[in-house]
């Protein structure tokens, strides 16, 4: 499709404001919408699936409200884009996987459920790496998904396909999951916000498990403004996970007053070492500006960041061996066509079925979870994990918030990285304490790109369910770089 996205430069308040005036309708709206997206698709691969019934019943009742002269919620008529990791009613939900190629989910996600009793209107489910493994999207049984802002390279991952479609104007907001960066970095290779919340902030019940201890649901947006307002409606205690907190949720549109003046902004000098040198320009210019804006910005330590990369992939990894277990082709998934016995249903099923990265991480958990090795690399594990926390409750004595990169490097070509794991795993290291110690951390753009026009994610990352001041950084760096 020619021309430009009817979804160009719309934010979930402009489009409430279209609605509520009558500019055009829900319905219509979301019609355009689909047409672009789909016709578009072909060039990043980024959508899997879409939902053309859903969103159009749900844009109706948008309509219908309106015209009642009630309230129609506060995402009314938005079109978002949802991973494929969250499980839809009726809608297919593949986890980037082969082994649920075919799998129609009987319940939503509290998430789904959430934006769309405030009026969201779903258009399809996105690519991503294999329930969630991976830093580049390139390990999606369904190909790899390209960066709008240059088509050779990688969006980021897992969350690639979330990132990608509000970057190339297909979505005006999506939801991603992030367990040790996989929101913020892809929002950061593509250019546009993504949003890791405190764990627990957002329910995770229809989330398909990965590493349950660092899962997150969060949302992606064009600004921080959208962002914000995707999290308010999805945010909150939900009694279908006993690991959603209780702790209220703030407005958080209320803080977005442009000002940073008198917070305390700490800056982990470790974090600047071994940068690519665009990378570390573009965030100190950032950081700059934080300060010209009266922010105080002030040296930290998170001493055992080093750490972080090693203890990450034992706890993950040990959590997703024992999370993949479930797909064992009796419940949910193909089952192999040549198995004769039970033991070979089990073994076929999943050796057809999963990917060579799933298969590498089940046998690294299993191996770290065993008897002889438990102590010795997953209790050690868990203990630098402590100590990660601890370094930031310690730095958030001194400090409201904390400013870093989001990845060492702008976003790679593909297929640059796909046949060295370590080093794919070692590009998640700014990204993986901050869920290891559960804080709120997000990626806003940079106000420039670096000399290859590559766009470059300034992090920020603030006290447990304190998103409220995460936000306000992140905004008002935001007014003064535009
Ligand atoms: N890149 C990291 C990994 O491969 C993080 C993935 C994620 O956050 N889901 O595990």
């Amino acid at each position: 499709m020619s021309g430009a996205s009817p979804l160009a430069g719309q934010t979930i308040d402009s489009i409430r404001t279209g609605l509520l005036q009558k500019q055009f309708s829900a319905e219509e709206f979301a019609q355009r919408a689909l047409a672009y997206a789909e016709a578009e698709n072909s060039k990043t691969n980024a959508y899997l699936t879409f939902s053309p019934e859903r969103a159009l019943e749900a844009a109706r009742a948008v309509d219908a409200k309106i015209a009642r002269g009630e309230d129609p919620g506060a995402l009314a008529g938005v079109p978002i884009a949802v991973k494929d990791v969250i499980v839809t009613r009726g809608l297919r939900t593949t986890c980037g996987s082969k082994l649920l190629a075919n799998y129609v989910p009987p319940y939503d996600a509290t998430a789904i459920q959430r934006l769309e009793q405030a009026g969201g209107v779903i258009l399809g489910k996105t690519n991503c790496d294999e329930f969630a493994m991976g830093s580049s999207n390139e390990n999606s049984a369904f190909g790899p998904v390209r960066n709008p802002v240059a088509l050779d390279r990688v969006p980021g991952g897992s969350s690639g396909g979330s990132a990608a479609v509000v970057a190339q104007d297909t979505a005006v907001v999506s939801l991603g999951s992030d367990t040790g960066g996989s929101i913020r970095q892809p929002a950061s290779f593509c250019g546009i916000t993504g949003v890791t919340p405190t764990y627990g902030r957002v329910s995770r019940y229809g989330l398909t498990a990965f590493a349950s201890s660092l899962d997150h649901i969060g949302p992606f947006g064009r600004t921080t403004r959208d962002a914000a307002q995707l999290l308010q409606a999805i945010a909150g205690r939900d009694e279908m996970d006993a690991t959603s907190a209780f702790a209220p949720v703030p407005d958080y549109v209320a803080a977005l007053d442009g000002s940073v003046k008198g917070l305390k902004i700490g800056l982990p000098r470790e974090y600047f070492e071994g940068l690519a040198s665009d990378t570390g320009d573009r965030v100190m210019e950032a950081v700059e500006v934080l300060r010209k804006l009266g922010g105080e910005v002030v040296d930290i330590q998170l001493p055992h960041t080093p750490y972080a990369v090693a203890a990450y992939y034992i706890i993950a990894t040990a959590e997703a061996s024992a999370n993949l277990a479930r797909f064992d082709g009796v419940r949910y998934t193909t089952r192999s066509a040549e198995a004769h016995t039970l033991s070979e249903m089990y073994r076929m099923t999943r050796d057809e079925g999963f990917g060579d990265e799933c298969k590498r991480r089940i046998m690294l958990g299993a191996y770290v979870l065993s008897a002889g090795y438990y102590d010795a690399y997953y209790l050690k594990a868990q203990k630098v994990r402590h100590l990660i926390a601890r370094d930031f409750a310690q730095a958030f004595e001194q400090v409201d918030a904390i400013v870093a990169p989001v990845s060492p490097f702008p976003a790679f070509k593909l297929g640059e990285k796909v046949n060295d794991p370590i080093s794919m795993y070692l590009s998640d290291i700014y990204t993986i304490t901050g869920s290891l110690a559960g804080i709120p951390c997000m990626s806003v753009p940079c106000s420039g790109p670096d000399t290859t026009g590559l766009p470059v994610g300034l992090q920020i990352l603030t006290r447990h369910f304190d998103e409220t001041t995460m936000f306000r950084v992140a905004h008002a760096y935001e007014m003064a770089s535009n």
